[in-house]
C-alpha cells in the first residue's frame, strides 16, 4: 500500500490504493482501449467467480446498477418497490426512475436491516388490499446480510422479485455463500465508490444467475442496442449493422476503472480481514459505554463496511458527540437519515413517525471511522475521544 501521511483528520471511510493499482491503470492508458474493453470483461469474470454467480455486468456506478436491475425485471408504472428506510437514497430513487411507486419496510432495532416481521405484516396487508410489491430491495446495512432465507420464502409465497442492495456487503457471506452468489435473490448490486470494500473511483456491478436478466442488463447498459444476430431479428444489412431494440442508457464502465477494480479485488480478503480486526478492537474498547452496536447474527460474515453505533442518549447526545469528535479531527458520519423523511419523499406523502424503528435508530446513530488503512494509533484516538465525550 502507499504510505499515507498521518493525517490530522480521520475520515469515516477511505480508499486504499497500492502501487500495483496505479500500475494497472497506467497499463490501460498505454493500451488500445480506454472505454469498455477487455479489462471490463476480466473484472466481470473475476467478480462473478469470486462471488459464485453465473453472470456479472459492470456499470458506471452502484445507482446505475440499481436502475438497470429494476428495469431488467420489468419494474414500471403501476408497480411498486419496497426497501429499507435506513439506506442511501439511491435504493429508493431507482423505483422512481422506472416510474414505479416506492414504499418502505421498517428496520429491526438490533440488526438495523429491514425487519422480517414488519415485512411479513406489510405483505399480509398488501395482499388483502391488492397492492403487493413487484420488487423488494433488501439493503445489507453496514455489510451485514439480511435474512435472505426468510426473504426468499416470502418472495416465493407473494411473487415479488428480490434485488439485493449489497453496496456495503462485498466480501461478506451469508449461510456459507458469498454475498453476490444470488442464491436467494434474482439480482445483486454492488458499488465501487471509494468508501466501499474495493473501489474503481466510480463503478458498479450487477450479478445474477439468470441468463435472460443478464442479457437485458447488457443491452440496457449500452443504449438498448444489440449487435446479436438473433436479437436484431436475422436482418443482415452488412457488417456495420446494429439495432436499437429498446430505450437504454450509457451506463458503461471504462477499462481504466475495471483495471483498478480487478487489481483491488486481489486484496479483498486482506481488506475485509483488517476491517474485522478493527471492528473487534472497537467492540472491546466500547463495551462499557452507554451505546449499542449492530448485532451479528450467526451465519452472517459481515463485510464490515461501517461501524455504526447507537448512542442511548438520543439526538441531543449524538449531536454533542458528533461535534466533539469533529472538533478533534475525527470525521465520523451518520448512516442514515431515514429516506422517507427527506424533503423529496415528504413531498410524496411520507411522514415522520411512519417508520419508528428507523427513526429511533437514526436519533442515536454514528458511524465511527473504519477502513483498511486506519492505524491502531488512529483508532485509539477515536476511542479516547469517544470515552471523553460521553
Ligand atoms: C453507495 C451506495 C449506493 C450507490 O452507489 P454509487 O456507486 O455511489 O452510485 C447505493 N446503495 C447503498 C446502500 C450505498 O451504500
Amino acid at each position: 500500500m502507499l504510505k499515507r501521511p498521518n493525517l490530522a483528520t480521520i475520515p469515516y471511510g477511505h480508499q486504499s490504493i497500492s502501487e500495483e493499482d496505479i500500475q494497472a491503470v497506467v497499463d490501460v492508458l498505454r493500451s488500445e482501449w480506454l472505454t469498455q474493453g477487455p479489462m471490463v470483461s476480466r473484472f466481470e469474470d473475476a467478480l462473478r467467480e469470486y462471488c459464485g454467480a453465473k453472470h456479472a455486468v459492470a456499470v458506471s456506478n452502484g445507482t446505475a446498477a440499481l436502475h438497470l436491475a429494476c428495469l431488467a425485471v420489468g419494474l414500471g408504472p403501476g408497480d411498486s418497490l419496497w426497501t429499507s428506510p435506513n439506506t442511501f437514497v439511491a435504493s429508493a430513487n431507482c423505483a422512481l426512475y422506472c416510474g414505479a411507486e416506492i414504499d418502505f419496510v421498517d428496520i429491526d432495532p438490533r440488526t438495523y436491516n429491514l425487519s422480517i416481521e414488519a415485512l411479513e405484516q406489510k405483505l399480509h396487508t398488501a395482499e388483502h388490499d391488492g397492492c403487493l410489491p413487484k420488487v423488494l430491495v433488501p439493503v445489507h446495512f453496514a455489510g451485514q446480510s439480511c435474512d435472505m432465507l426468510r426473504i426468499r420464502a416470502l418472495s416465493e409465497r407473494y411473487g415479488f422479485y428480490v434485488i439485493e442492495d449489497a453496496c456495503h456487503a462485498l466480501g461478506g457471506s451469508y449461510n456459507g455463500a458469498r454475498v453476490g452468489s444470488c442464491g436467494y435473490s434474482d439480482l445483486t448490486v454492488f458499488s465501487f465508490h471509494p468508501a466501499k470494500t474495493i473501489t474503481t473511483g466510480e463503478g458498479g456491478m450487477v450479478l445474477t444467475n439468470d441468463e435472460r436478466l443478464s442479457r437485458r442488463l447488457l443491452m440496457l447498459r449500452s443504449h438498448g442496442i444489440s449487435k446479436d444476430k438473433a436479437e436484431v431479428g436475422g436482418s443482415d444489412e452488412g457488417g456495420w449493422c446494429y439495432r436499437q431494440i429498446e430505450l437504454g442508457y450509457n451506463y458503461r464502465m471504462s477499462d481504466l476503472q475495471a483495471a483498478l477494480g480487478l487489481s483491488q479485488l486481489h486484496c479483498i480478503e486482506m481488506f475485509v480481514k483488517r476491517r474485522h480486526e478493527l471492528a473487534g478492537r472497537y467492540d472491546n474498547a466500547l463495551a462499557g459505554l452507554q451505546l449499542d452496536t449492530q448485532s451479528q447474527p450467526s451465519g452472517c460474515y459481515s463485510a464490515r463496511h461501517l461501524y455504526p453505533i447507537s448512542l442511548r442518549g438520543g439526538a441531543a447526545l449524538r449531536h454533542h458527540v458528533y461535534d466533539r469528535l469533529h472538533a478533534e479531527g475525527i470525521h465520523c458520519q451518520v448512516h442514515y437519515i431515514p429516506v422517507h423523511t427527506q424533503p423529496f419523499y415528504r413531498e410524496r406523502g411520507f411522514l415522520p413517525g411512519q417508520f419508528p424503528a428507523a427513526e429511533a435508530y437514526y436519533c442515536g446513530a454514528l458511524s465511527l471511522p473504519l477502513f483498511y488503512d486506519l492505524s491502531d494509533v488512529q483508532q485509539d484516538r477515536v476511542i479516547q475521544a469517544l470515552w471523553s465525550s460521553l
